[in-house]
C-alpha cells in the first residue's frame, strides 16, 4: 500500500518537469491508463533538482502506448520499452513490471536473465532497486506515491535498497556499482544492512555481461563525482576485485596522482556543461599502465615510438575483454597516447604538423596532465602553450629558440 502525499506535503516545483512528460503521462491519462513520471527522476524533483531525463510508467502495454504517439518506437527483445520522441527528447516509457523474479531464468549464480511479465504498479515498484528510485510522481493529481518509505529516506539522505539486499545483489550484482554512485553523486549514506553484504558479495559482478558494466561504469565516470565515486568505492572496500580497471589505476603510486587531476577535470567539465570524451577519460585511467609497458619495452632495446604502440596495444588487449570498450574509444585512446612522444620533437615543421592533428586539442590536454602530476618537466606544457596560443611570429620564435 503506498502513502500518497499531495503537493503541500512534497513540496515539488512544478517548473522543473519537462512539459513533454507532462504530454506523455496526460496523453496516457486522457485514452484511460494510469501514467506517472518514475524513478530517479521523482528523486531529483523531491530533491530540487532538475531531472536530466524523464521516465514513465504506465499500465498500457507497449502497443497500446505505441499507438498514442506519432513517433514512438518499440525497442528491447526481453523486456519492450517505447521511445517516444518529440523533436530532440526522448523518454522512455515502461509498462509495471510484474513479479517474475522467482521463476524467472537465472545464471549458476542466480543472476536474472530475462523476464518480461507485466504487473501492477505496486509490483513494478518492488522491482525497482533503492526505496529513493521507487517513487512515482502524476503531474495531473501533483501527488506523489511513495511504496517503500523513499520519502522518508530523501530525507534522511539514506541509500536503502528494496528487499533482502544479499537477495537483489544476486539478482543484480550492478547494483552494488549503482549504490556507489548514488551514495557519491547525492552525498547520501548507505544503510548498513545496504552496505554490508556488499564487500563479500562484489566478485558476482564478475558475471555480469562487460557491455552492462561498461555502461554503469561510464555513468559513474560520467556523473560529475567520478572522483568522489572512486573514493567511496575505497570506503566500501570495493575498488580491489570490482572492476579489473579500478585494481590497475588504484595501485600505481604514481598513476593515483595523475587519475585524481584527470578525474578532476572531468567532474569539472561537466559542471560547467562541457563534454566529456570518454576515450579520453579511459586513456588517462589507463595511462600508468600503458606508461609502465612502455618503459619496459624500451629498457628492453625497442624503439620509442614502437615500444609506445606495443604497450597501447597490450592495455587495450587486455581491457577490451573485460570492459568492451568500444572500438572507437579504443582508437581515441590510442591516438592520444601516440600523440605524446611527438610533443616532444619541436624543431622544423614538427610542431606545425602536430597541431594540425585531428585530436591535437585532446592530444595537447593530456600532455598539460602528465606535466601537472609530475610525470614530466612542466616546461615542455608551457612550451606547448605557448605555441598553441601564439601568432606566427611568436611560434616561429618558439621554434628558433630551441635550436
Ligand atoms: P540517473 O539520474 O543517474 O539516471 P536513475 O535512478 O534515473 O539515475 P536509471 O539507470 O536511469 O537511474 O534507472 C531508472 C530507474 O530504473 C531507477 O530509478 C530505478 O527505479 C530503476 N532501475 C534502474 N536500474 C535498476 C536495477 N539494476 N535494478 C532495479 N531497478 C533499477
Ligand atoms: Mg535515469
Amino acid at each position: 500500500v503506498p502513502v500518497i502525499l499531495g503537493a503541500q506535503q512534497h513540496g515539488i516545483e512544478p517548473r522543473l518537469l519537462s512539459s513533454n512528460a507532462v504530454r506523455v503521462t496526460s496523453t496516457l491519462q486522457d485514452a484511460g491508463y494510469q501514467a506517472f513520471v518514475v524513478g530517479g527522476a521523482v528523486r531529483d524533483l523531491l530533491l530540487g533538482v532538475k531531472p536530466k531525463d524523464f521516465d514513465i510508467a504506465t499500465d498500457a502495454t507497449p502497443e497500446q502506448v505505441k499507438r498514442l504517439f506519432r513517433r514512438a518506437f518499440i525497442i528491447g527483445k526481453r523486456f519492450q520499452i517505447v521511445h517516444v520522441m518529440f523533436g530532440q527528447d526522448l523518454l522512455e516509457v515502461t509498462t509495471f513490471r510484474g513479479p517474475s523474479i522467482e521463476n524467472a531464468p537465472k545464471d549458476e549464480h542466480g543472476r536474472v536473465l530475462r523476464d518480461n511479465t507485466f504487473g501492477t504498479m505496486a509490483e513494478d515498484a518492488e522491482r525497482r532497486d533503492f526505496t529513493i528510485n521507487a517513487m512515482y510522481y502524476n503531474p495531473a493529481s501533483e501527488e506523489v506515491w511513495d511504496y517503500h518509505g523513499g520519502i522518508e529516506d530523501i530525507r534522511a539522505k539514506t541509500l536503502r535498497i528494496i528487499g533482502v539486499p544479499e537477495a537483489r545483489y544476486r539478482e543484480d550484482p550492478v547494483r552494488m556499482l549503482r549504490v556507489t554512485r548514488f551514495a557519491a553523486k547525492l552525498g547520501f549514506q548507505i544503510e548498513p544492512g545496504t552496505r554490508e553484504p556488499i564487500t563479500v558479495m562484489a566478485p558476482l559482478i564478475d558475471n555480469v555481461p562487460p557491455a552492462r558494466v561498461f555502461d554503469e561504469m561510464l555513468k559513474l565516470l560520467m556523473s560529475g563525482h567520478a572522483l568522489a565515486c572512486l573514493q567511496q568505492l575505497r570506503k566500501e572496500g570495493l575498488h580491489h576485485g570490482l572492476l579489473p580497471l579500478l585494481d590497475v589505476v588504484l595501485e600505481q603510486p604514481l598513476g593515483v596522482k595523475f587519475v585524481t587531476l584527470a578525474l578532476d577535470s572531468t567532474d569539472r567539465r561537466i559542471h560547467a556543461g562541457k563534454t566529456v570524451s570518454p576515450g579520453f577519460l579511459f586513456a588517462s585511467l589507463l595511462w600508468h599502465q600503458v606508461l609502465e609497458k612502455w618503459n619496459a619495452y624500451k629498457a628492453s632495446g625497442e624503439f620509442p615510438i614502437p615500444a609506445l604502440h606495443l604497450a597501447a596495444d597490450e592495455v587495450l588487449d587486455s581491457q577490451t575483454e573485460k570492459l568492451a570498450l568500444q572500438r572507437k574509444i579504443g582508437s581515441d585512446m590510442r591516438d592520444i597516447w601516440s600523440m605524446q612522444p611527438r610533443f616532444e620533437r619541436r624543431t622544423g615543421k614538427n610542431p606545425y604538423k602536430l597541431l594540425e592533428h585531428l585530436r591535437f586539442r585532446a592530444g595537447y590536454d593530456f600532455l598539460l596532465l602528465r606535466c601537472a602530476s609530475g610525470e614530466i618537466d612542466a616546461e615542455l606544457g608551457e612550451w606547448w602553450t605557448a605555441f598553441y596560443d601564439g601568432d606566427e611570429t611568436e611560434r616561429e620564435q618558439l621554434v628558433a629558440g630551441l635550436s
